[in-house]
């Protein structure tokens, strides 16, 4: 048996139409269904809710009779040759999901593509129609001629995001790999600017791990006033920026952004969580190690800028403030656990309401600052430091799945069994985190700014910038080991 795909634009009508020809079937029946949800963002999103005009025929052309047997799952009487044909819905501009308009279409796997259950790993094969001739496509799937790309597998499709239209495109080698950066919209951006930082940050990152596993890297950009972030991919990656954001501040955010999603090229991309070696489409996927995935990655995020010179130490002790100002504005510290946080990723981080803040705590910003008090502690203590620690992690554990046990057995190795109790304890209890502590043999030292011990508090969080302003926790200036720390010599 063999499979393959063809995707088309039909921009006027914002639509992917699909269709999916299946070669030498020998049973009586075939089914097919849609993932629920795309690795990387972890809620269950029904992508099946936006496919419409399913049909299937055999290879003459004669109507095959079907049924839908689950919310994202349809079963066709089979021929030989089935041919099966649908259209999706593509009006979500997002890094993972689809969006088709006039000038572009936006194609995630996993909300456009169907499969067959049990031949996710089968290699398959993808033809693009596109609607006009000056349109371009952009992806890292690897083409066999134009237009047409082999898939080695199910997971590939689903890992490889395309982009389709017009849009701006640089082509640059960096760490002696071909790189590409793509951007749809218009903003107040400067792409040289933004090419030569990227430059900066995939050599330091490749220099970080001692290892580049891709052959060749896409960053794509979609400029857009909704759906801020961004998706880490196996050799690309989505992002979705403000499109007059990168002026000053915003301008060093969108490069922590660039750096957090290049960054987990390695971690969780190949570095990842047992769980996820096997990825199940139709259904939740639990762990409890998004602290490791998101949390150390949004650590890096920050310091990989820093350590390339985009920014100074300054601005990486202001982002560390606003981070723990962060942390001590939310009162859902006290109530979940790092390790439950990520557990309950599905339906907590994912799908705020007026109580998250109560209730729950990020394991994006409890991660960060954790992974900062285990590196502050292994460099204080142990002379040793958290970027061993991944590259020991690397060494061992990639591709494999690491779970909390390996990781426990890895900061024992390069430090002792009192650092194992703290991390057990920051990740399974709410016990309060002590900056303080670890700050001090750095000479840093947090404080509450005056404003903010003399300004009455309703308790209540308007906006979250406002918070932001009305704190300043950091006070001090910074010392010089902080800044060797910083600028990572360990
Ligand atoms: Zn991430």
């Amino acid at each position: 048996m063999k499979f393959n795909y063809t995707l088309s634009v039909v921009p006027e009508e914002r639509y992917f139409a699909v269709e999916i020809r299946i070669y030498d079937w020998e049973q009586a029946e075939v089914s097919l269904y849609m993932p629920v949800w795309t690795p990387g963002s972890y809620l269950v999103r029904e992508f099946s809710r936006l496919v419409q005009g399913f049909r299937a025929m055999d290879g003459q052309g004669v109507i095959l009779p079907w049924q839908k047997v689950s919310k994202n799952q349809w079963r066709v009487k089979a021929a030989p040759v089935v041919i099966v044909n649908y259209l999706v819905f593509a009006n979500d501009l997002t890094v993972r999901t689809n969006h088709v308009d006039l000038t572009h279409g936006y194609c995630n796997g996993a909300a456009t593509f169907m499969t067959i259950p049990g031949y996710e790993g089968e290699a398959t094969a993808l033809k693009i129609i596109l609607p006009h001739s000056d349109w371009r496509v952009a992806t890292a799937l690897v083409p066999e001629q134009e237009h047409c790309y082999l898939v080695p597998n199910y997971h590939t499709l689903v890992d490889s995001p395309i982009e389709m239209g017009i849009h701006t495109r640089v082509d640059f080698m960096a760490a002696g790999r071909p790189h590409s950066f793509v951007v749809w919209g218009e903003g107040n951006y400067e792409i040289d600017r933004i090419v030569a930082d990227t430059i900066k940050i995939v050599e330091t990152t490749c220099q970080f791990w001692g290892d580049i596993p891709y052959d060749r890297y896409l960053f794509l950009l979609h400029l857009s006033t909704t759906g801020n972030g961004g998706l880490e991919h196996q050799n690309c990656c989505s992002l979705n920026y403000n499109p007059l954001g990168f002026r000053r501040e915003g301008y060093f955010r969108f490069m922590n952004l660039v750096a957090h999603e290049f960054f987990h090229t390695w971690n969780v991309k190949r570095l990842l969580p047992k769980e996820f070696r096997e990825i199940d489409y139709n259904r939740e996927n639990y762990t409890t190690l998004l602290w490791f995935a998101e949390g150390i990655t949004s650590y890096y995020d920050q310091l990989i800028p820093l350590r390339s010179g985009i920014y100074d130490a300054k601005h990486f002790l202001k982002i560390l403030g606003d981070n723990i100002t962060r942390y001590f504005h939310t009162p859902g510290r006290w109530e979940q656990t790092l390790a439950d946080a990520s557990f309950d990723a599905w339906i907590k981080l994912y799908r705020p309401d007026a109580n998250s803040q109560n209730s729950q705590i990020s394991y994006y910003l409890k991660g960060d600052l954790v992974a900062m008090l285990l590196d502050l502690q292994l460099r204080s203590q142990y002379q040793s430091s958290l970027d061993q620690l991944l590259r020991l992690a690397w060494a061992e554990c990639r591709d494999r799945g690491y779970t909390e046990a390996d990781i426990f057995a890895l900061v024992e190795r390069l430090s002792s069994k009192n650092l194992v109790r703290w991390l057990d304890l920051v990740l399974h209890t709410v016990a309060e985190l002590d900056f303080n502590y670890c700050l001090h043999p750095f000479g840093l030292h947090l404080v509450a700014s005056d404003s903010s011990a003399q300004v009455p508090s309703l308790g209540m969080t308007v906006k979250a910038v406002m918070v932001g302003r009305s704190c300043n926790l950091w006070k001090q200036k910074v010392p010089p080991r902080w800044l060797a720390l910083t600028q990572g010599t360990s």
